[in-house]
């Protein structure tokens, strides 16, 4: 019989909680109706739904219902925050700021606005993996337009200081745009107190089907508006035009309300587990280093580098059983080191030797005690091979050993 799979990559996706799958059954069969069909019930109950869901995904961030926009996901939203600023207030000013750190959706967003003739400023973070914020004051020009700084990272977990950024950006009359993917439904999240002005996020990532995400786009002080990237029939406000994904939608409102009612006791129960696996590991593996600050960091996640030994292959000691993350990326030719992981100043080698644990709603703690058996064994496994390790035990100092070339 094969072992148990175990699944630690909540930061990846989560499973669709079965109370969100039983609220959005009825959307596929009886109520099955085009939201924007205006003339008959089928319509209207649709209507009804994906009404009832803009409150509750509303609620989740402290926004308006009005201000929530229908999107395919949070990457769609990601690109129309970035792109429908930069065209909406191409008069103001073509410079937008951001971190090295963020999610390809926004790092890729951004490089189409520099192709299209804007400015992108990308700071790096401190080794902490946070801002700099005097490095973010001096980079505001008069000609910024939006600061696009994300929650919480989705590598390291590490939370950014959203109050102050929000200020500084009030300050200077820009506005403040945040991928908040990974803090939505995870940590209490207010877009208003925190002065974001945009926010993208998505279901898939909180328990609710994927394919659907939101992007919040603040209505009043100040009132913001964004160019669409999708034309069509004019569909949420004239910002994103398709017929708007009614079962998704659904199940996006149902899990928001969820993790309203649950996250404080989901957060509580899983910082306990994640602490446990941590210092389970430090004390049973030595060289063992956390990455990024640990105090300003989502309850859930830990990324942790096992020195001289090789993520993707400590991965296969354990068969895949376990679901991580590692930090290391495939690219088509090569496994690149996570670039997340090398601005915090991590060398090549201890980002391919991180593992990534993001434990969700559903992990129990018989599968982060078997998570941690599992890894401290294949860890040990990997070390007795190397040769380097044998080096590293006997003292020799690794950094001044001239490698030959062959
Ligand atoms: C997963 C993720 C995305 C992409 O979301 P999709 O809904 O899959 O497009 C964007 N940003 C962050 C931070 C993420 O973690």
């Amino acid at each position: 019989m094969s072992a148990q799979r175990i699944y630690l990559d909540n930061n990846a996706t989560t499973p669709t909680d079965p109370r969100v799958v039983e609220a959005m059954i009825p959307y596929f069969t009886n109520m099955f109706g085009n939201a924007a069909s205006r003339n008959h019930p089928f319509g209207w109950e649709a209507e009804e739904g994906v009404d009832y869901a803009r409150e509750q995904v509303a609620k989740l961030i402290g926004a308006d219902p009005k201000e929530i926009i229908f999107t395919s996901g949070a990457t769609e939203s990601d690109n129309l925050a970035i792109k429908g600023v930069f065209e909406m207030y191409a008069r103001k000013g073509n410079h937008i700021i951001t971190l090295t750190t963020e999610h390809k959706a926004v790092l890729d967003a951004c490089k189409k606005v520099e192709k299209l003739g804007g400015e992108v400023t990308y700071l790096d973070v401190k080794r902490d993996g946070l801002v700099d914020l005097e490095q973010l004051e001096a980079a505001m020009t008069d000609k910024t337009v939006l600061v696009s700084i994300m929650f919480a990272n989705n590598e390291t977990g590490v939370i950014q200081p959203m109050k102050e950024i929000g200020e500084l950006c009030a300050k200077k009359g820009i506005l403040f745009m945040s991928d908040i993917t990974q803090a939505a439904g995870k940590i209490p999240v207010d877009v208003k107190e925190l002065g974001i002005h945009l926010a993208a996020f998505t279901a898939h990532k909180m328990y609710g089907p994927k394919g659907v995400g939101a992007l919040f786009v603040n209505r009043k002080g100040p009132r913001v508006k964004v160019t669409a990237q999708m034309d069509g029939g004019g569909h949420e406000r004239g910002m994103r035009s398709g017929t708007l994904n009614v079962p998704g939608i659904v199940g996006f409102g149902k899990a928001a309300e969820l993790c309203i009612n649950e996250m404080a006791k989901d957060a509580d129960r899983l910082s306990k587990l994640r602490d446990k696996l941590q210092v389970s590991l430090m004390e049973k593996l030595e060289e063992v280093v956390i990455n990024g600050n640990e105090e300003n960091r989502m309850p859930h996640v830990t990324n942790m580098s096992f020195k001289h030994v090789e993520g993707e292959g400590l991965m296969m000691t354990f068969n895949q059983n376990i679901a991580l993350s590692s930090g290391s990326a495939c690219t088509s030719a090569s496994l690149e080191p996570s670039y997340v992981l090398k601005a915090l100043g991590l060398g090549d080698d201890l980002a391919h030797s991180s593992l990534r644990f993001s434990l969700g709603r559903f992990t129990t703690e018989e599968e982060v005690e078997a998570a941690i058996d599992q890894v401290a064994e294949g860890v040990n496994h990997m070390r007795s091979l190397s040769p380097i390790w044998e080096m590293y035990k006997e003292g020799i100092d690794l950094e001044s050993i001239e490698w030959s070339e062959h």
